[in-house]
């Protein structure tokens, strides 16, 4: 079996629902994109919108994968620099990627599947890549090169793309629009290291959800949210201890081709949006603390809890009266 996701985030238990008049919910576990999903929806469409949202992870699976050979993925990794026909989400996706890619200076990268591959990531096979190798692999990996028109994409000849780090939050947003389509106002989505809260929890106030302390077993702290993704990328999360006894994760910096050694062992993102969300605690998990902390004070749209190395926890301001430490620990606000 593949190596599961632990998920980054453990839901807090919804505590005592008496005197509250919601039904149990409606749950649902998936295996899919590689982790384990846990779907909990509420009120009385909740089993048809189940149904519905396990259906649609898995057509977003069948549409994203890099293993799947039939994926809208999978078949531009195939192309060998000829064009090849998407559905327009696949393309819609790709555009926003290219644009993220731009936007955090080239921290994330839809174009590094070669390299992810060269160290194992995609089959749990790990290994250390010769530098020479990793040089001759990243010379195919600017997304500048991608070409969109319309539902036509082009990749350069040794191009390939792997859109692992954005995937889940853009099922967020899917199950999200489909939570609305379907009347269903609270419901809450665990994606591996993604959750992604609909509405409010039962009997009112934000969905409380828990960081999960990299260092053990516990948690960090509580974020409060709604409507919105908590989108944890961590070292923790997948890696492997080489031969010279040095742990390797899954968080590539794309300049080097290499695990980012950015001084961070976790960073977190809440946002409405789930693409950009997990998209970007991806990015500032390369970009380190110094040059993450100024990305997200010119951003609105997103607030971030950075775990440095030594334990410290860097917050966004924003967070300040959402955000609950664990017993005894310090926050730095940024
Ligand atoms: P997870 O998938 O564990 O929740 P992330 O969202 O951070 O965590 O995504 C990590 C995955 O994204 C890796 O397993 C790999 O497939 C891919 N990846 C690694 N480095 C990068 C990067 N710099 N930019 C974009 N994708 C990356
Ligand atoms: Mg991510």
């Amino acid at each position: 079996m593949k190596g599961i996701l632990i998920a980054g985030l453990i839901l807090i238990s919804l505590g005592s629902l008496v005197g509250c008049s919601q039904a149990e919910p409606e749950r649902a576990t998936i295996f899919a994109m590689d982790t384990v999903m846990t779907l909990t929806i509420y009120g009385d469409e909740a089993s048809a919108a189940r149904q519905r949202a396990a259906q649609e992870i898995h057509r977003l699976e069948e549409l994203f994968s890099v293993t799947l050979a039939d994926s809208d993925i999978a078949r531009i990794n195939q192309s060998a620099g000829e064009s090849v026909t998407v559905e327009p989400e696949t393309a819609a996706i790709l555009a926003e990627t290219v644009a993220i890619w731009r936007e955090t200076g080239g921290a994330f990268s839809p174009a590094l599947h070669p390299v992810l591959q060269a160290w194992g990531f995609t089959t749990g096979a790990y290994q250390i890549p010769d530098a020479d190798d990793l040089t001759a692999l990243l010379a195919h990996t600017n997304p500048a090169d991608i070409m969109l028109d319309g539902t036509q994409v082009t990749v350069p000849a040794g191009m390939e793309l792997d859109l692992g780090a954005v995937v889940k939050g853009y099922a967020g947003d899917v199950l999200a629009a489909l939570m609305v389509e379907m009347g269903i106002e609270t419901a809450i989505f665990s994606l591996g290291g993604d959750v992604y809260a609909v509405g409010e929890r039962p009997g009112g106030g934000p969905w409380r959800v828990a960081i999960r302390d990299p260092f053990g077993d516990g948690d960090i702290g509580v974020v409060g949210v709604r409507d919105q993704i908590v989108s944890t990328s961590g070292s923790y999360e997948r890696y492997f201890i080489g031969p010279d006894g040095v742990a390797y994760h899954h968080i590539l910096d794309p300049a080097t081709g290499r695990p980012a050694e950015s001084g961070l062992v976790s960073v977190t993102v809440i946002a409405s949006n789930g693409t950009r969300g997990d998209a970007i605690s991806t990015a500032l998990f390369v970009m380190g603390l110094a040059e993450g902390a100024i990305f997200a004070a010119q951003r609105a749209d997103i607030e971030v809890i950075f775990v440095t190395e030594a334990g410290e926890l860097h917050v966004t301001e924003g967070l300040k009266d959402r955000f609950t430490p664990g017993d005894g620990r310090k926050i730095s606000w940024i």
